[in-house]
């Protein structure tokens, strides 16, 4: 399909870094190979930008009862674990984890990776999601699924390895890792190090990994304080919070990506401000493990950075955008009685904009000249959306991902008009299912 795009008479929603989300009506958006060239209400300089950037003919997207806007970006996942969806519920989060997943997670093997990785970016395409951080083992083969789907990933890897009952901090796992992203001279894949979270390892073992964070300048994926047990465990066991003990072993910076972040204080809180920290909301993971609700508003109070992500199919369980910002607003506004808090425009730009920079996607996430093309093109001539309304309004509280008509990543369409471009949707749930059943 052609790499130039006008799309024509849509309407148009997008975030911006200091100012509320914005709408226009009627508007016209170009594309060029990977770029948008154009952002405006005049058709005729939408086709002046094309020609300028030296398209000679292209494809025209037609708007009507159509809104353009940001592909989601999906700040905490774990996209393997689509094959262990629905065989672990309605239990505690240490039980869950202990007691089913990662005694399946031992047994995996590379094509268990490689498939139920491809099986996620499927769901995430058809409900608007072009990029997510993914905190999983496997990175060669996620990487590789992604790449040929030419979808966006924060892949972690890991600096350790567990042997003989001993950890050790694991530098050529990370060589390799960065060595087969520079071979592939991508755009779409950014490495962190996976950290997973205060109570999995050592104590003397946070200081070395913060050590290979600096020594690769990874960004650090870490789960904090997602539940009071976590809390209790980390206070008995160091006399200080998950967040403290995590700061104090230099873990804590800019680019880390902290997911749940549920049960804080005004400590906790501050140093999350100061240092940057983006904190991956999790809504629907959070109440299903009965973990509790994250107080966004204290946290946006203190000056928290927020973005917003599913967890992974295991505790979810499906990989849903919408349904997380619809909950992440109606939690803020049922918990406080506050029917003005997270606003649409806030947990909007959470699920766009702030996704992607907290994954390293520094010019994706908003529909303007010179931004990446990562774009969802959503048909609102549907019951479920009908009438419009406010666009920001329904695309947070009333859309979903059937209403997803066409996804673009880089300019490339992954899915178009409800189909699926770049990934063998039979091929990987015949392999997947072969997958759960072996792990049963
Ligand atoms: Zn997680």
């Amino acid at each position: 399909m052609s790499k130039s795009v006008l799309f024509s008479g849509f309407t148009i929603v997008t975030p911006h870094d200091d100012s509320p989300v914005s709408v226009i009506e009627n508007g016209y958006c170009s594309v060029f190979r990977s770029h948008i060239v154009y952002v405006g209400t005049s058709k005729e300089e939408a086709e002046v930008a094309l020609k300028a950037s030296g398209a000679e003919v292209w494809f025209v997207y037609e708007g009507k009862n159509k809104i353009l806007c940001p592909t989601f970006a999906n700040a905490h996942a774990h996209t393997p674990m689509s094959i262990f969806r629905n065989i672990a519920d309605d239990t505690s989060l240490q039980d869950w984890l202990f007691g089913e997943i990662i005694p399946r997670e031992d047994k995996m093997i590379s094509g268990d990776f490689y498939y139920g990785n491809l099986l996620t970016l499927a769901e995430m395409i058809e409900g608007g999601t072009a990029c997510a951080a993914n905190m999983y083992d496997g990175q060669i083969e996620i990487a590789k699924g992604a790449i040929e789907t030419g979808f966006r990933v924060q892949q972690t890897v890991m600096g350790k390895t567990f042997k003989d009952g001993v950890w050790s901090v694991d530098r050529k796992n990370v060589e390799d890792f960065l060595a087969f992203i520079k071979e592939q001279n991508t755009e779409l894949i950014k490495p962190s190090l996976l950290v997973h979270s205060i109570y999995l390892y050592p104590e003397e073992f946070y200081k070395p990994l913060s050590e290979v964070a600096k020594e690769f300048d990874l960004p650090v994926s870490v789960h904090i304080s997602e539940t009071k047990t976590e809390i209790e465990n980390c206070v008995k066991s160091y006399g200080v919070s998950p967040v403290v003990k995590l700061d104090e072993a230099g873990l804590l910076c800019d680019t880390t990506v902290a997911a749940h972040c549920v049960h804080l204080d005004d400590q906790d809180r501050m140093i999350l401000s100061d240092r940057k920290v983006w904190v991956a909301h999790n809504p629907s993971s959070n109440m299903k493990l009965a973990s509790g609700l994250a107080d966004l508003f204290k946290m946006q109070k203190a000056g928290v950075r927020l973005c917003l992500g599913t967890d992974g199919a295991a505790s979810n369980n499906n990989q849903d955008m919408f349904q997380e910002m619809k909950l992440a607003s109606f939690i803020a506004k049922g918990s406080t009685c506050d029917p003005t808090l997270l606003s649409a425009s806030e947990v909007f730009t959470m699920a766009t904009r702030n996704g992607y920079l907290a994954c390293g996607f520094e010019d994706c996430g908003i529909i303007d000249k010179g931004y990446r093309a990562d774009i969802q093109i959503i048909d609102y001539d549907c019951p479920q959306m009908w009438p419009l309304g406010n666009p920001v309004s329904s695309l947070v509280y009333s859309c979903g991902p059937k209403c997803v008509e066409s996804v673009m990543i880089d300019g490339n369409f992954v899915l178009y008009k409800h189909e699926l471009k770049t990934i063998d949707l039979e091929k990987v749930k015949e392999e997947t299912k072969k997958t759960m059943m072996r792990l049963k």
